[in-house]
C-alpha cells in the first residue's frame, strides 16, 4: 500500500503543528510513504521533514497557492494525488485542508472520511477511528474503496521529530482554474464573536425574547439590541435554547444566533462558572446542558418555570426586557 501525506505549508514555507501530526499519522502506518506539499513555498517544509522516510517528495508552489482558495488548493491537491498514485491520502484537518478535502476526493473518485482521531494498520488493513453523534460514540472504520482520502484531527497523533535535511522535491505545475482573486484577508475583531468559551459567564437567551410581549407585539429588534449590549458590556458568552435557535433558522428571531449557540441535550455543554438564563423556561432537555455551570440564575415572568424547580440558585420573576435594560444602564 502507498500512503500520501498531503499538506499545505504555512507562511514562510514551513509546516504547522497539525500538518506534522498528520505526517505522524501517515508515517505510523508503516507503508510506502510519499510527501506532497502545496503553498507559496514548499522547500522549507520539505527540508524540515526530509528524513521522514518518504520515497518521494512532490510539490506545488507559487503565488497562486499562497492563500487558501478553493480552486487553486483543489487543483494542487488533485495534481499531487494523481502524481503520487497513492491508495491512502492523509491530510491534516486544518480549516484550509478541510475546505477542499471532499471536493478533491470527488475529483479523484476517492472515498473520504474526515476528522479521524486514530489511524492504524492491522493485518495489512487500515483501520480508522472517529467520533459520531457529537462525541457520544466512537467508531472504527475500514474501507475497501481506493483511493481513500482522510483528514486527521490535531492533538491525536505524535509529530515525528529530528527529520531535518535536504529534500529533493519534484515540482508540479497544475493549471489553476479559478475566477476568485485574493486581494487580502480581513478578520473580524477578536471580540466580535458571541461564543466565548473563556468567559466567566454564559448568557442564555430563550424563546421568550422572540414571543409577543405585553401589548401583543413582538420586540425582536429591541431584544437583539439588549442582548448584544449586555454581551458587549460584560464580555460574556452567548448561548440559546433550542426553541429560539430554531426560530432563527426560519428567518425570525435574533439574526446573530446559529445552532452553534444551542445549549442542552442536543446542543453544547458549556463550562462557564456562572450562567444567566433569560426568557428561557428551563426544561430538562435544555438544563442538562448546564451540568458544569455551578452558579445559576434565571429571569422569567413565570414563577413556576423549570428554573424554580431547583434548577437555579436564584430566579428573578420579572420582565427580562426591563431587567436587561436596567443592567446595561448600570454597567455603562
Ligand atoms: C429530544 C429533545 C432534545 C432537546 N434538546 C434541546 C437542547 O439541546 N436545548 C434546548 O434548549 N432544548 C432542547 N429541547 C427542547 C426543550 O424541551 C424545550 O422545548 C426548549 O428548551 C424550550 O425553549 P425555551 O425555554 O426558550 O422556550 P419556551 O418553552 O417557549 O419558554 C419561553 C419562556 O420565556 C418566558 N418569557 C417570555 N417573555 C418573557 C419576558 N419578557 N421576560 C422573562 N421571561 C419571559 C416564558 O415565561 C417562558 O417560560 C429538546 C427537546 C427534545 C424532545
Amino acid at each position: 500500500m502507498k500512503v500520501l501525506f498531503l499538506a499545505h505549508t504555512e507562511e514562510g514555507g514551513g509546516l504547522g503543528k497539525a500538518a506534522l501530526e498528520a505526517l505522524g499519522a501517515a508515517k505510523g502506518l508503516g507503508f510506502e510513504l510519499v510527501v506532497g506539499l502545496y503553498g507559496a513555498e514548499v522547500q522549507a517544509g520539505a527540508d524540515a521533514i526530509a528524513g521522514c522516510g518518504a520515497a518521494k517528495f512532490l510539490g506545488v508552489a507559487g503565488a497562486d497557492f499562497a492563500t487558501a482558495r478553493y480552486g487553486s488548493d483543489a487543483s494542487a491537491c488533485e495534481a499531487i494525488a494523481k502524481a503520487a498514485g497513492a491508495d491512502l491520502i492523509v491530510m491534516p484537518a486544518t480549516a484550509r485542508a478541510s475546505r477542499v478535502a471532499a471536493g478533491v476526493a470527488l475529483r479523484l473518485g476517492a472515498a473520504v472520511d474526515t476528522r479521524l482521531t486514530g489511524l492504524e494498520a492491522a493485518e495489512g488493513k487500515v483501520v480508522a477511528t472517529r467520533w459520531f453523534y457529537r462525541q457520544r460514540m466512537v467508531g472504527r472504520i475500514e474501507r475497501d474503496a481506493r483511493p481513500w482520502l482522510v483528514t486527521v484531527d490535531s492533538g491525536c497523533f505524535e509529530a515525528p521529530s529530528d527529520m531535518k535535511g535536504a529534500a529533493s522535491v519534484e515540482m508540479l505545475s497544475p493549471a489553476v482554474a479559478t475566477r476568485t482573486v485574493v486581494t487580502g484577508v480581513k478578520s473580524p475583531a477578536a471580540d466580535a464573536q458571541t461564543i466565548r468559551p473563556e468567559a466567566k459567564m454564559l448568557l442564555v437567551a430563550g424563546a421568550g425574547w422572540g414571543k409577543s410581549q405585553a401589548g401583543g407585539m413582538k420586540r425582536l429588534d429591541e431584544a437583539s439590541q439588549l442582548i448584544l449590549s449586555l454581551i458587549g458590556a460584560t464580555k460574556c458568552s452567548l448561548g440559546s435554547s433550542k426553541s429560539l435557535v430554531d426560530q432563527s433558522g426560519e428567518g425570525g428571531a435574533l439574526p446573530f444566533l446559529t445552532h452553534m449557540h444551542q445549549v442542552g441535550q442536543t446542543g453544547s455543554t458549556p463550562r462557564h462558572q456562572k450562567g444567566l438564563a433569560t426568557c428561557c423556561h428551563g426544561e430538562e432537555p435544555h438544563v442538562v446542558g448546564w451540568r458544569f455551570i455551578t452558579e445559576r440564575r434565571a429571569i422569567n415572568l413565570d414563577a413556576s418555570c423549570g428554573w424554580a424547580q431547583g434548577k437555579a440558585d436564584v430566579l428573578y420573576v420579572a420582565d427580562a426586557f426591563a431587567v436587561v435594560k436596567a443592567l446595561v444602564e448600570l454597567l455603562k
